[in-house]
């Protein structure tokens, strides 16, 4: 018999239910039954979410590794706030990621669809509780790179869980030089000026967060391409927060924290990519 680690399971472990949770650049996400052996989990029988890497042909080495990737990251992480993640499936096809099971989905999709009934206390709480996440986070050394309302998780009680670690690194300051993707919509000036990603500048995306939620899962700069944005970005126009937001919220947002600094030119191998999700792609990647 293989040994696994309370980490590797055997897909036998695993019973897949039909209902379907939601689809991502992986594949499907389904909701599951994991028999565990790990005695920290309260139950050896526990509903969880499954990622299941698509089929071997339409998968590339680098999209697996991306989610083996995303799935060590995940495992250091044991918070209130942070999606926990209870293991991987590798010995057989398809690849399996199985994590908590959030049954109220994504925050954004929650916000656009529940505008009428959710109360500013309910918003309150996803901001502080994303929050908190965020800054447990930070004090295990990673950079999240990628906050935004579509990767935050609201489970039953909706508390809010920051999850997708895709583009996460393990580092206090990371420099892009190769990078295809980034989120331009949510990046600090100093990120779209000069490629480099700190704590700080997820904080200047949480701020875009905080957006979100108030304008109830609106994407932000809609309509706007990636030039226009990081041009708004060069004359500190940014985004604001509604007069329903409460105040101390609104001064937090502001703008007076930011620090001009000097421009820097895009450099030349840099070409903004049609992408809806992403925008800057060194000229060499096709992503
Ligand atoms: P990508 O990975 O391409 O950036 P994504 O983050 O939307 O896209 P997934 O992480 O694969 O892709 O998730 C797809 C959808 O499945 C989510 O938007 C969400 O609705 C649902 N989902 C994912 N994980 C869970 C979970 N743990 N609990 C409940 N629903 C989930």
């Amino acid at each position: 018999p293989i040994f696994l680690s309370v980490w590797e399971f055997h897909q036998d472990d695993i019973d897949l239910l039909s209902k379907k949770l939601g689809e991502g650049a992986f594949g499907e996400v389904r909701v599951g039954r994991m028999t565990t052996k790990d005695p920290k989990m309260s139950a050896t029988v526990v509903d969880v979410a499954v990622k299941m890497l698509k089929n071997a042909e339409s998968v590339n080495r680098e999209q697996v590794e991306e989610l083996l990737f995303e799935a060590r990251i995940m495992r250091r992480l044991e918070h209130k706030n942070v999606l926990r993640t209870y293991g991987v499936s590798v010995l057989r096809e398809p690849l399996y990621l199985m994590s908590e099971l959030c049954t109220n989905g994504a925050l954004r999709e929650y916000l656009k669809d529940n505008q009428k009934t959710i109360t500013l206390a309910d918003k309150l709480n996803f901001v502080l509780g994303s929050a908190r996440g965020v800054e447990y986070i930070h004090s295990q050394k990673i950079i999240h790179r990628d906050l935004a309302v579509r990767n935050i998780l609201l489970a039953e009680d909706k508390t809010p869980k920051v999850c997708d670690f895709g583009l996460s690194k393990l580092t206090d300051r990371y420099e892009m030089k190769e990078h295809c993707k980034i989120p331009v919509r949510y990046l600090a000036p100093e990120t779209l000026e000069l490629f480099v990603f700190t704590s700080k500048s997820d904080v200047f995306s949480f701020g875009c967060v905080i957006w979100e939620i108030y304008e109830n899962g609106q994407q932000p700069h809609d309509g706007k391409n990636a030039q226009t944005i990081r041009a708004q970005s060069k004359k500190r126009e940014f985004l604001k927060l509604k007069t329903s937001a409460p105040e101390s919220l609104r001064e937090l947002v502001g703008e007076k924290l930011i620090m001009p600094h000097k421009e820097t030119p895009l450099p030349p191998n840099f070409v903004f990519s049609p992408h809806d999700k992403f925008y800057y792609a060194p000229a060499t990647c096709n992503s």
